[in-house]
C-alpha cells in the first residue's frame, strides 16, 4: 500500500493523506477497531492536531504506539506573503527541498484556497509561469492535504473557516490523479474536511480520460482551461491540445455528470492580440452552445520571460458581452494577489534553487 510519505527519510508511516478506508485497513493490522480510524481522522483534519500526544481520547498506550511507528507530516511554510487585497500566499518547503505554493483568497463570506498538485508542471503552456519550470515532481496526497490543513488552522485561529478548495495552483491535477483522488476523498469525507463537491473544483488543461473517470468517482466541480476556440491556436498555447483536441474536449465537458443547477466552468485566459478578438468570442460561443458550461474570463497575468500582454478593460468587456449575448453565463475573474505574485499562472515557488539560478542567468 502506498502510504503517502514514502519520499521522506523518516521511516514512520505518514497518516496524513490517508483516506479513511486506508487508515482503517492500516489500523486493522494492529487489531484496532474501525472507529479508531474515524477518531484519528477527526483529530488530523477536524481539530488539525499533528501531534499524537494531544489526542486525548486515545489511550496512553495507543498514543505511544502511534508515536513510535507513525507520524503526521506538516512541511513548514517557509514564507507567507499577504497582499494589499487580503490574498495570502504560502511557500511550503517539502521534505526533499522542493517548494510549492498555495493561495488563500478571501471574498466576502468565501474563503477559497487554491492548492498545488505538482511541483512544477510538464504541460508547458506558453503563458504559465508554472509551465516554464517544467515538472519537478508529483505531490503526495499528504503534501496536497497539508496545504489545506495549514490554512484551515490559520483561519480557525482568527475565527474563520475555509469554504472552498480549488486545484488551480501549481501543476496539472489530472497528471497526478491517484494522489489527487486520495486528497479529494479526504476533502469530501465527513471525517475529513466535510466539504461538498460543489465547493471542491479540479481545474484541468483537458486530460480527457482522467477527467471523465474522476467525474464518475467524485461529485467534484470541474474547470477546464480552454484558452482558445480553434485547434491551431490552442495547440500553440497549450501543447496538450495535440493529444486531446478541442472537439473531443468540448464533447467530454458535456458528458461530465452534473447535479441540477450546476455547470462546468470553461476558463479562458485573455491574451492581447492572440485570442481576444470578437471573432474568437463568437467561435467560443458556438463551441459551447447549448452546454451546461459557464465561462470564467481571466485577463492574462504577466510574469517574467513570457511574451504576452493582457488586453485592456474594453476588450475584456467586449469579449464578455459577446458571450453573454449568446446566452452564455460569463464572469471576468478579478485579479487577486498580483502584488505578491499570487495571481493565476504566476506561481513558481520563486525561492527554489532552480529559479534562483534562472534569475542569475536572466
Ligand atoms: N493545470 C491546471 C490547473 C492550474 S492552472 C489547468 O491548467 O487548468 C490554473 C489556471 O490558471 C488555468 O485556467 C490557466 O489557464 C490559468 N493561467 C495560467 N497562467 C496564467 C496567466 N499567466 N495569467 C492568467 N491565467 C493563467
Ligand atoms: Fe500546467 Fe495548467 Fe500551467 Fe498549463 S496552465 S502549464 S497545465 S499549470
Amino acid at each position: 500500500m502506498d502510504e503517502g510519505g514514502a519520499r521522506s527519510v523518516d521511516p514512520r508511516t505518514d497518516l496524513k493523506g490517508m483516506p479513511l478506508a486506508e487508515l482503517e485497513s492500516f489500523l486493522s493490522r494492529w487489531g484496532k477497531e474501525r472507529y479508531r480510524a474515524r477518531q484519528l481522522s477527526r483529530w488530523i483534519y477536524g481539530k488539525l492536531v499533528d501531534d499524537f500526544a494531544g489526542m486525548t481520547d486515545l489511550s496512553k498506550d495507543f498514543r505511544a504506539l502511534l508515536a513510535a511507528s507513525c507520524r503526521i507530516s506538516a512541511p513548514p511554510a517557509e514564507r507567507i506573503d499577504v497582499s494589499r487585497d487580503g490574498t495570502e500566499k504560502a511557500l511550503f518547503r517539502l521534505d526533499d527541498g522542493e517548494g510549492i505554493e498555495s493561495v488563500l483568497i478571501p471574498d466576502e463570506e468565501r474563503r477559497t484556497l487554491c492548492i498545488s498538485s505538482q511541483a512544477g508542471c510538464a504541460l508547458g503552456c506558453g503563458f504559465c509561469a508554472t509551465g516554464a519550470m517544467g515538472l519537478r515532481r508529483d505531490l503526495s496526497s499528504a503534501e496536497i492535504v497539508h496545504q489545506v490543513c495549514f490554512f484551515a488552522r490559520r483561519l480557525a485561529e482568527r475565527g474563520e473557516r475555509l469554504t472552498n478548495v480549488v486545484f488551480m495552483g501549481m501543476g496539472e491535477p489530472l497528471r497526478n490523479v491517484a494522489e489527487v483522488s486520495r486528497a479529494i476523498d479526504i476533502l469530501l469525507s465527513q471525517y475529513g474536511f466535510g466539504l461538498s463537491g460543489k465547493r471542491v473544483t479540479v481545474s484541468t488543461a483537458g486530460i480527457v480520460p482522467e477527467m471523465l473517470s474522476l467525474a464518475s468517482k467524485y461529485p467534484v466541480s470541474f474547470a477546464v482551461s480552454l484558452n482558445a476556440s480553434d485547434d491551431a491556436r490552442r495547440s500553440l498555447l497549450m501543447p496538450v491540445n495535440r493529444k486531446y483536441p478541442l472537439k473531443e474536449l468540448a464533447a467530454a465537458m458535456r458528458r461530465i455528470p452534473l447535479q441540477s443547477g450546476r455547470k462546468v466552468t470553461a476558463e479562458y485566459v485573455l491574451l492581447s492580440g492572440v485570442n481576444d478578438a470578437p471573432g474568437d468570442a463568437a467561435a467560443l460561443a458556438r463551441l459551447l452552445k447549448g452546454a451546461r458550461i459557464k465561462v470564467n474570463l481571466i485577463p492574462y497575468n504577466p510574469h517574467e520571460g513570457s511574451p504576452y500582454v493582457p488586453p485592456g478593460q474594453e476588450t475584456v468587456d467586449r469579449f464578455r458581452d459577446i458571450l453573454q449575448a449568446a446566452g452564455i453565463q460569463t464572469i471576468t475573474r478579478e485579479r487577486r494577489g498580483a502584488d505578491i505574485r499570487a495571481a493565476c499562472g504566476q506561481l513558481r515557488a520563486e525561492i527554489g534553487e532552480k529559479s534562483k539560478i534562472q534569475k542569475k542567468r536572466g
